[in-house]
């Protein structure tokens, strides 16, 4: 039994309390780092990284299938599925590696173990008693089921998506976000038959309906299949694989079923309420300071509702040490969080959709303009298609941009710095965009908005 003492204690080790930490011991703050798992979190172990890994596989895969396009003569022979998970691993370890010696080389405290909030200033990790001047909770989220869905078997999540040994022949995938779509993508690439069950209207169904469009229409050209607008009602499985009830009585056949229907804020059982942290539906409440209801006692990341993504969880840690460093105020805005899907085709956006916009700022102040990637020379080399669609206010700044099209994602932090910084199309058309690139369509749709298209 022992009592530790520190300046800031953070619970939990992912994207937003890794970020915190790093940040509060650059400004000399003492930091323990509470961390019952691995220090990296979901991202870094079963999330964005090695998610990123098995696409960038299935890419190589596509590009072996499709290289006569380009002259190539290459023959996939198949899937290697513990050759690629080698490679993945590799990268995850190595990653995982340089985390550790980032935050050893900073002075930061890890403290293994399971902590539990016993007031707005100490955490319970076993027997030992860790004090804060001040405590971040950054316990991050775990991967959501529905009500009677028992998650075992043939009905996996995420997490045992990553451990399969091989390629399922045939998939069925409940919700078509960002998780359900992207797995889609690999295990398609990989040769399996896919089937998207998606209660709303349209697959990624928090983009701009543009974009959701095309990409319906793109997975539709793949082969994926999907059901849309229709609710889960049940699944059996048996030793030959499983059979999924949608409410109008269709039945979906396959292997495995992957649950991707959301994560929960991982919070229960930790003291928080007991605490006096005021909460929603596991949630953590705080203002836009990210403190919670209780003075001092910060949260951040996937906790704090919102946009659960590991960015906006690193920009709430680093926000958080500032404000305790007198660096402050910060303001949290989930509006600027860029978001990327990342599948082929790619998906990546900023700022308001269309009808956002318009029920913002009414419907006749509201301009757009689709640039096609057909117009794009680089574009037309990498044997992709898409648009980019730029967002504005008549005679005012630019409020969304939303991008379809392989590797768009890499294009998303120029338009993020144009949505966060109210620039007008005016004020980007005259820049610069290198040729060929696909960067340069960006630049086109801005010239296009600002009256003055070059290519369209
Ligand atoms: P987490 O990363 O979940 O970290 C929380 C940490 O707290 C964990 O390490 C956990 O072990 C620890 N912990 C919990 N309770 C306790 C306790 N009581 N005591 C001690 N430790 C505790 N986001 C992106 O931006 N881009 C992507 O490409 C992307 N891809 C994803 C793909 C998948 C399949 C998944 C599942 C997620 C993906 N995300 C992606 C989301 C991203 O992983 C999360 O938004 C991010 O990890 C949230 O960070 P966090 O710090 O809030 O929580």
């Amino acid at each position: 039994m022992s009592d530790q003492n520190f300046d800031l204690v953070v619970l939990g080790a992912g994207s937003g309390g890794y970020a915190a930490a790093l940040r509060a011991s650059q400004l000399g703050m003492s930091v323990g780092l509470i961390e019952k798992n691995k220090v990296g979190g979901t991202c870094l172990h079963v999330g964005c990284i090695p998610t990123k890994a098995l696409l960038h596989a299935a890419e190589i895969a596509d590009a072996a299938r499709d290289s006569e396009t380009f002259g190539v003569k290459a023959t996939l022979e198949g899937i290697d599925i513990p050759g690629v998970t080698k490679y993945r691993e590799s990268i995850v370890s190595s990653k995982h590696r340089g985390l550790q010696g980032l935050i050893k080389a900073r002075g930061i405290t890890t403290i293994e173990g399971e902590g539990r909030l016993t007031s707005p200033t100490t955490v319970q990790v076993g027997d030992d008693t860790i004090t804060g001047k001040n405590v971040i909770l950054a316990t991050g989220s775990y991967s959501r089921t529905l009500p009677g869905l028992e998650i075992g078997g043939r009905v996996i999540t995420s997490e045992q998506a990553l451990q399969l040994d091989h390629v399922p022949k045939k998939v069925a995938v409940l919700g078509g976000g960002v998780i359900g779509v992207e797995f889609s993508s690999v295990w398609r690439s990989f040769g399996a038959e896919v089937h998207i069950i998606e209660a709303l209207p349209h697959l990624v169904p928090m983009e701009d309906e543009a974009i959701s469009k095309l990409f319906e229409r793109a997975y539709r050209k793949r082969g994926i299949e999907f059901t849309l607008g229709k609710r889960f009602q049940g699944v059996t499985q048996d030793d030959n694989g499983v059979v999924v009830t949608l409410d109008d009585g269709t039945t979906i056949e396959a292997d495995i079923l992957l649950v991707a229907v959301g994560r929960g804020p991982s919070t229960a059982g930790l003291g928080f309420e007991e605490v006096g942290v005021e909460m929603d539906r596991g949630f953590v409440l705080t203002n836009e300071r990210l403190e919670t209801s209780i003075p001092g006692l910060y949260a951040v990341g996937d906790i704090v509702p919102g946009l659960q993504l590991a960015h906006r969880g690193f920009q709430h840690g680093i926000f958080v040490a500032e404000e305790l460093a007198g660096l402050g105020p910060v303001v949290i805005d989930d509006v600027t969080v860029p978001k990327v899907t990342y599948s082929e085709p790619e998906v990546a956006s900023v700022g308001l959709t269309e009808a956002k916009a318009k029920e913002v700022h009414g419907d006749d102040a509201i301009a757009s303009y689709d640039y096609n990637l057909a117009g794009n020379g680089k574009s037309h080399i990498l044997e992709t298609s898409g648009i980019i669609k730029v967002i504005r206010v008549k005679d005012g700044p630019v409020v969304g941009v939303h991008m379809i099209g392989a590797r768009v994602g890499e294009q998303i932090g120029e338009a993020q710095l144009i949505v966060n910084w109210d620039a007008y199309p005016e004020d980007i058309a005259p820049l610069l965009h290198a040729h060929p690139t696909q960067n340069e369509a960006l630049g086109e749709a801005f010239l296009a908005l600002a009256g003055k298209p070059l290519h369209s």
